[in-house]
């Protein structure tokens, strides 16, 4: 694989950070802050953001000696149904985030692997692999709508919540049934 793909990144691009106005010297820093619409399949299947969704990004970029690293928090809204009941859920979510970015052909770049450290494609960096991993990490592998939800009876579908407590589906074993008739015939 080539170490370094020709660079497709559109400075425009609401994720990709560009750091023209960030001198290459260490020890200095930008705050970008801003709010961009959230990219499709952000999450996991039963939750995540949805797509279009305000995500603001409150980030600090620093220069370090071999490259940029950015650090902060993104918030947005999350959006997904309950693993016991199906019920949405809607809540929102704050991540930290924090990723270090090496100068092409720096030591770094040139010394590490692709997944142990990201890497700037001249000026730019595109934030959005960082972000996905932070948001999904973030997220609840078994989301649920109320910690104690009950979840559905598995017979009927309905949820516990809404049946009596005395719910249930249990079938008189047919040996019994047939004994009880017995019963009924004799007296
Ligand atoms: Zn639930
Ligand atoms: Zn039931």
């Amino acid at each position: 694989m080539p170490k370094h793909l020709p660079t497709h990144l559109n400075p425009r691009s609401p994720l990709v950070l560009d750091t023209r106005e960030l001198p290459r010297r260490p020890g200095v820093l930008r705050a970008v802050n801003r709010t961009v619409a959230a990219p499709a399949d952000l999450g996991v299947e039963l939750i995540g953001v949805p797509e279009g969704a305000d995500l603001n990004l409150d980030l600090r970029l620093e220069s370090v000696s071999e490259g940029v690293l950015v650090s902060g928090t993104v918030t947005g809204p999350i959006e997904g149904e309950c693993g016991r009941c199906l019920r949405p859920i809607t809540d929102s979510l704050v991540v930290p985030i924090q990723e270090l970015y090496a100068y092409e052909h720096s030591t770094t770049d040139e010394t590490t692997d692709e997944d142990e450290v990201g890497r700037m494609q001249g000026d730019l960096i595109d934030l959005e692999p960082a972000l996905r991993d932070a948001v999904v990490l973030a997220l609840p592998t078994n989301p649920v709508c109320r910690e104690d939800c009950p979840g559905l009876c598995p017979e009927c579908g309905v949820h516990w919540d809404e049946l009596p407590a005395e719910h249930s589906h249990q079938q008189v074993d047919p040996r019994w049934a047939g004994l009880s008739q017995l019963t009924r015939q004799e007296e």
